[in-house]
This record gives structure tokens, sequence and C-alpha cells, in this order.
């Protein structure tokens, strides 16, 4: 056994192991195949364990006490863990596993689905199907048995990306794998190899015959990768970019002012990268890569500023952002969350828009939830010009104004007890002492927390009541007082925390 094989065959969990033994033990082959093995020899973790066997459907799940069958490509999930009469999982991801008959696939007519799929009893058939040689190779951790007929261990070992056999032919059959050449380069690091580029670029126009849902799903990919930057500068070369999001290569060659060291095509392209260097969501990604989607065609000479300027890019960027993402067929809450993002990205760059009640207006905008996402977008934004960092006491500004916007005052409200319920247990007429009362009970509960209870408010209410008016008066005074300085002392609070003055 190879020093790679006997790796893997200490990281590989022992539900996939039992579902290989249990496949043997009948006399079948079972491979672990496709990214797995790819994940594996490269030592990273995979993500989830793909079988192949030479077994049928049917004499898969007839070795299984729990199954599912419910695909036109042979697929059965065999649940191993975490239910009734089955052991408890080692790993979430491989409560169920995937064991796929070898297939052969007949010709393709449409750039995108087999004509027929047909099983086979040789896995160099299930191998030869795969697109990428580092995605078709065979493993077995129990037997240690290696099969890689297309030397996918040296192109890991390489980092290249190449196809099965001819490119040309390959990127016929489906032409989804031109994206997935790219995204597995940008995920992986790997460089793709000259010819598997020059098929790439020849065929790149068969992207046109692929469902925008497959093509979302890639792009998907590709954002959430380590090195989207990379990703999206080489389906700009290849010519592929072209046929998924022309809007962002109108970028291209666009200058900017002179806070910007970048055109807007490389601006935009360094703001995701550093989203993914944060290790963002999606949704922030996705916002990071088109905040400037507009800045081309709101781009106009100032001749008082000498320079260029960009006024409603943000405004036409949202719109624009909105019409990509529903012909891309994103969910509509990431649609409206990322079409969001792009309308406001602009607040925290407008030094002059910053008071306390513009970023209330803001809040209430765009939600609460979002508040923060949005400033870390413009801290994207703000790495993606290649100028000097955000000063870090105005950044620490805008943060320390959004946890002022975002506390609740100090009020009456807290209050378990109000104005009505006190003139119902006292029944005392509306007036002003009623809200010396109020004012005076808050006082109390300033001082004393536990005392906010309805029992203890009501009985305290009719004995203040009693109390003459100038008395009550100067306990309600107290009160107001209190709570001032309370509100006072929690914005203090926030802005030391903060270090702003
Ligand atoms: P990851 O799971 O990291 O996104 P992956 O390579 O595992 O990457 P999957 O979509 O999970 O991608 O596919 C599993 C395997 O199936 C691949 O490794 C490859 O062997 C094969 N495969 C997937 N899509 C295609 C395709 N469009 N054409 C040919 N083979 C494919
Ligand atoms: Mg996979």
């Amino acid at each position: 056994m190879s020093q790679i094989q006997s790796i893997i065959k200490t990281v590989v969990p022992k539900e996939v192991i039992m579902v290989l033994a249990m496949l043997q033990d009948e006399g079948f082959e079972a491979f672990l195949v496709g990214g797995c093995v790819r994940d594996l020899i490269i030592g990273t973790k995979p993500h989830d364990f793909d079988i192949t066997t030479n077994a049928t459907p049917e004499e898969i799940i007839a070795l299984f006490p729990k199954t599912f069958y419910e695909n036109s490509f042979g697929t059965v999930g065999v649940v191993t863990c975490g239910e009734e009469n089955l052991p408890v999982c080692s790993d979430e991801s491989v409560k169920i596993v995937e064991v796929t008959p070898y297939r052969l696939e007949t010709t393709y007519s449409d750039n995108r689905h087999p004509d027929q799929v047909i099983w086979s009893k040789d896995i160099t058939d299930d191998l030869k199907r795969r697109d990428l040689t580092i995605n078709a190779i065979a493993y077995n951790p129990v037997t240690g048995e290696m099969v890689d007929p297309f030397n996918g261990v040296e192109d890991i070992k390489d980092k290249i990306i190449r196809t099965v056999g001819s490119g040309d032919v390959r990127f016929n059959e489906d032409a989804l794998r031109l994206m997935r050449a790219i995204r597995l380069a940008s995920q992986l690091d790997f460089d793709i190899h000259a010819v598997t580029r020059e098929s790439i670029e020849k065929n790149a126009h068969l992207l046109n015959n692929i469902s925008r849902e497959r093509v979302r799903d890639e792009i998907v990919k590709l954002v959430m990768t380590d090195f989207p930057m990379r990703g999206f500068m080489i389906m700009e070369q290849v010519g592929l970019l072209q046929y998924v999001l022309p809007e962002l290569e109108r970028g291209i060659g666009i200058e900017q002012n002179q806070a910007h060291k970048y055109d807007v095509w490389e601006h935009n392209l360094r703001t995701v990268q550093h989203a993914a260097d944060k290790k963002w969501p999606l949704h922030v990604r996705l916002s990071a890569i088109f905040h400037d989607i507009s800045k081309p065609e709101t781009r106009r000479f100032s001749k008082e500023k000498s320079d260029y300027t960009f006024y409603g890019h943000d405004v036409v960027g949202g719109r624009v952002t909105r019409e990509i993402m529903e012909r891309l067929k994103f969910p509509k809450e990431m649609i409206e969350k990322v079409s969001m993002f792009v309308r406001w990205h602009m607040f925290f760059s407008d030094t002059e828009q910053i008071t306390l009640s513009a970023v209330r207006r803001l809040i209430t905008n765009v939600g609460k939830e979002n508040i923060w996402d949005l400033i870390d977008l413009r801290i994207c934004d703000r790495i993606g010009t290649g100028r000097p960092k955000e000063e870090p006491y105005r950044l620490r500004m805008y943060e320390s104004m959004v946890e002022q916007a975002l506390q609740d005052p100090i009020s009456l409200k807290m209050l378990k007890i109000d104005g009505k319920r006190i003139m119902e247990v006292t029944k005392e007429q509306a007036g002003p002492k009623i809200g010396y009362v109020l004012h005076a009970l808050f006082d109390e509960v300033l001082e004393e927390p536990s005392k906010n209870t309805e029992e203890y408010l009501d009985k305290r209410a009719i004995e203040l009541v009693k109390l003459s008016v100038d008395e009550l008066k100067s306990l309600g005074e107290q009160g107001k007082k209190g709570m001032e300085e309370k509100n006072i002392e929690k914005i203090q609070e926030i802005k030391k925390q903060f270090k702003v003055k």
C-alpha cells in the first residue's frame, strides 16, 4: 500500500467502510469515487462520500435495511446511522451514503443530458464518463486498491485540471463541465492544462445550452471558493463570462476617480476576494461582486471636480443586480437581500450623511439583522480600492453609531405599570399627579430592577398617591433625571467600548 493509500484509509468514516465492506462481502466490487477521492488525496475533508459498484440498484437496495431510490441515475441513498436500529453517526455527513452502479453514458444530443444511461460491469467505464482526471479515480480503502486509468493522482500532484479524454468531446456532451473546470481550478488553486483551456475557449458558446439553474449553482460554488477572483478572471480570459455575467465584463477598462487604484472590473473582483478571505457568507460575497455593477453606465466626467463621478450607481446597481439574479433564477429572498445591499452600499462611505438619525433610518430600510453585514461589505469595498485601509477611527465611529441606534432607549415603557393602570388602582383622576407617580416608580425600579413587578408597582402606586403634590413632584423629577442620566450613561458605555468620542 502506498503512503497516500494508508493515509486515506485512516480518515474514511466507519459508516462508509461498512457500506463498502457489505457490498464486497456479497461478492460485488465497490469503490469510493469522484470528489471524495480527490479531496482525500489532496488532504482536505470531503463533504460527502460517493460509492460506485457493479451491483444494480435492486441488488444494492436488497443489501441494506434502509435506502432511498428516487432518480434516474441509479443512485441509491443508503442510510447508515442516526436512526432506529442503526448506530449513532460518527459524522452527520455520512448519515446517507450514495451508492451508484457503474454507469456507461451514450450519446449526448443536447449538450447536457446523456440520451441513455446504461449500467456497466467495468469500473473503467464509470471513470471514463467523469469530467476531469482528478475526479476520475476510484479507491477502495478496505483493500487499498486504486483504479486511476487517466493519471488523476499525477494531475493532483502537479495541480492540473485536465479533461478525461478530448475536451471538445466532453464539453459537447455536457457544457456545464466548462464551468466545473474553472470552479475546481479556483476551489483547489490548480492550473488548467493548456489543451483543456484551449478547448474551453473553443466551446465556451455551448454554455448557452445549459439551464440557468445549473449555471447559477456553479456560480454560487465559485463565489464560495477561497479564490473567486481567480475564477472570474479565468472565466473572462477564456470567454465564458460573457455567457454568464456579461454585466461584469462592462467594468473592464472603466477607469475610476482618484479614490481608486483599479478599474471597475478589478475593483469588483478584489472586493469579492476580500469577502472570501474573510469567509463571509454567500449574500455578502454576491453583494461584493455586484456592488459596483452599474458604475459603467453612470460614469460622468465632472469639470468642477476634474474627475469622474458615478452618481446613482447604487440605485441603478440595485435594479441591475435584481435583473441579473432573476435571470439566474436565484431564490427570491436572496435576490431581495443582495439587491438591497447593493442599493445601500454607499451609506458608510458618505461621511456627510452620517448622523445618528440617518443611521436609524438606514436600519429601518435594511433591517436590524443586516446592518452589520452592510458594514462588512463596506470594509470589503474599501479594501477593494487598493487604497489604504479605512481609518480605524472612522470605522469604529460608524460601528458605535450603529450600536447606539440599535439601543432601545430606557423609557417608561419598560415599567410593568402604566398611567391607565395607576388610575385604576388609585381611583385618581387623570392629571399631572399620575405622571409624577409613574416617574417616581421608575426611579425605584432603576435603583432596584427586581421591583418591576405588577404586584409591587400596584401596591406602591396606592401608597404614593397619598403623598402631597409637592412631595410627589419632587420624587417624579428625580425619576426623570435618573432616566436621562441612565440613557447618557448607556451611550457613553458604547462610545467607550468602540473607543470613540
Ligand atoms: P464538489 O462536491 O467538491 O463540488 P465534486 O467533484 O465532488 O465537487 P459533484 O458534483 O459532487 O462534484 O460530482 C461528483 C463526481 O461526479 C465528480 O467528481 C465527477 O467525477 C462526476 N461529475 C459531476 N458532474 C459531472 C459532469 N457534469 N460531467 C461528468 N462528470 C461529472
Ligand atoms: Mg461531491
